[in-house]
């Protein structure tokens, strides 16, 4: 083992953290926080804290640290044959297994799934199916992308442009000119105070229709979007959304690419969140749940029209020049096997539901009524408490007072993470689905001392 200070000085000057504050690091001003155990809704540091993640790493660990079900099954697979490709038909019985099982759980006109490594790398997949798409079908006009403001896809060249958050434009030469960004469909923060939800999906469905006419819609090949928004805020849609975009995205011959990254298998209390809202999707985006992050593999659900045209252009022009040395990685399909298994027979979902409703009237009832809290809003195990400066006139803290991480850090003093969302101050939790009503008891308890803490 390693002592403390030999591993804080090489990780200062070896490793490069990904969406970490690169020069506070340096210096010192961040801490390293270095874990090393977990089991069900608990971690482990290094210093033998036991913090209780109410985020599930980055809402991904569905069903829980330590889940030895999941950890045997990656073993075997290690043990018997740890890789071999996917290219050129070839496979795994735990591939082939996962994709059955992947397509059984999905909405009816699901297809075939193709897999990945990252919730990012399967959108990229994404956009270039539907570019392939519409290039079999003559038309090679139609490729622009929409996507929302604060929607999250990921953060490559591609997918960080579908992502409409500043922080991952700014000074990286984002977004690329085919993406497009409409309103994002978060009540709370409508232009308009007066607006109705109902108006307010009006207007979303306006401003859609709108950049729609101005940019022509045969130069729109689809529409990019959560169910629930997750990284930009953690917004469950206003009643009605869903249905009134899906009918814009059909009558202009617009796919709709939805990305359960964070809301697939069960986040929301339903398997997918494209049911929980009425959305027919012609592709699905999955990752971190499809294996609860034991080990990292991604996918992509197409849709039967979307197939039909793949298919036929791989006759026309010989196979799809797509793939990853890791698609479909035998040791993640392991782990996608067993952690489907186990959400089945522990009825994890079903918890998500139950808990899920729970833990939000816990929330609302630890801090809903404190004067500088907007928002206690949620749906199944994904949740937010949103802070402001003035309750009445909803008005916005200063970003640079922030007052969302000084109280994600005064969470963290009382053993509980949260995460502080990157724009607004938002605090999010998406704990494990193995929540018990308890530990939804102690985080709300410890969220009320910490709002006192950093606000009175
Ligand atoms: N889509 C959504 C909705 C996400 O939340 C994320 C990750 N938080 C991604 C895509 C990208 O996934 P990854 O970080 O695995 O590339």
């Amino acid at each position: 083992m390693l002592k403390n200070d030999q591993l804080d000085a090489w990780d200062r000057e070896n490793f490069f953290h990904p969406s970490t504050h690169l020069a506070d690091f340096a210096r010192g001003d961040l801490p390293s926080r270095i874990i090393t155990g977990g089991s069900g809704c608990h971690i482990e540091d290094r210093d033998g804290n036991r913090l209780l993640d109410a985020f599930a790493g980055l809402y991904c660990v569905n069903v829980g640290y330590g889940r030895q079900e999941i950890a045997e099954a990656i073993a075997d697979q290690a043990r018997e044959l740890a890789y071999y490709h996917a290219y050129v038909g070839h496979g795994t019985e735990a591939s082939i297994t996962l994709a059955k099982m992947v397509l059984d759980r999905a909405p009816a006109h699901m297809s075939k799934v193709y897999f990945g490594l990252s919730g990012s790398d399967a959108n990229e997949t994404n956009i270039k199916l539907v570019w392939y798409y519409n290039n079999i079908l003559g038309r090679p006009e139609k490729k622009k992308i929409i996507s929302r403001w604060r929607g999250y896809h990921g953060s490559g060249l591609m997918t960080g442009s579908l992502t409409g958050l500043e922080l991952f434009h700014k000074k990286f030469d984002l977004p690329l000119a085919q993406v497009l960004h409409t309103e994002a469909p978060y009540y709370y923060r409508r232009a308009d105070v007066d607006q109705s939800e109902a108006d307010f999906v009006a207007h979303c469905v306006a401003e859609l229709e709108a950049l729609i006419e101005r940019e022509g819609a045969d130069t729109i090949a689809a529409f990019i979007g959560e169910p629930a928004l997750g990284t930009g805020g953690l917004v469950p849609p206003p009643d009605g959304y869903w249905p009134a975009i899906q009918e814009v995205l059909d009558r202009h011959d617009i796919l709709l690419i939805a990305d359960e990254v964070v809301t697939g298998f069960g986040r929301l209390g339903s398997m997918f969140g494209s049911d929980h809202y009425g959305m027919r999707p012609d592709i699905i985006t999955i990752a971190k749940g499809l294996t609860s992050a034991y080990a990292p593999l991604s996918g992509s659900i197409i849709g039967d029209k979307v197939w039909k045209v793949l298919e036929q252009g791989t006759d026309e022009n010989g196979p799809i020049g797509h793939g990853w040395t890791y698609s479909a990685h035998p040791i993640g399909a392991a782990a996608g096997v067993a952690n489907l298994k186990l959400i089945d027979s522990l009825g994890l979902i079903d918890n998500a539901r139950d808990v899920g409703a729970y833990f939000k009237s816990a929330l609302q009832a630890a801090v809903g009524e404190h004067a500088h809290v907007g928002e206690v809003r949620g749906e199944g195990l994904l949740c937010a408490v949103e802070f402001v400066e003035d309750r009445e006139k909803r008005q916005f803290f200063d970003p640079s007072r922030k007052i969302g991480p000084k109280v994600n850090e005064a969470l963290l003093k009382h053993s509980v993470i949260s995460r502080a969302m990157p724009q607004g101050d938002i605090l999010g939790f998406a704990p494990p689905f193995c929540l018990t009503h308890a530990e939804a008891d102690e985080v709300a308890g410890k969220l009320a001392h910490a709002v006192k803490d950093v606000l009175g």
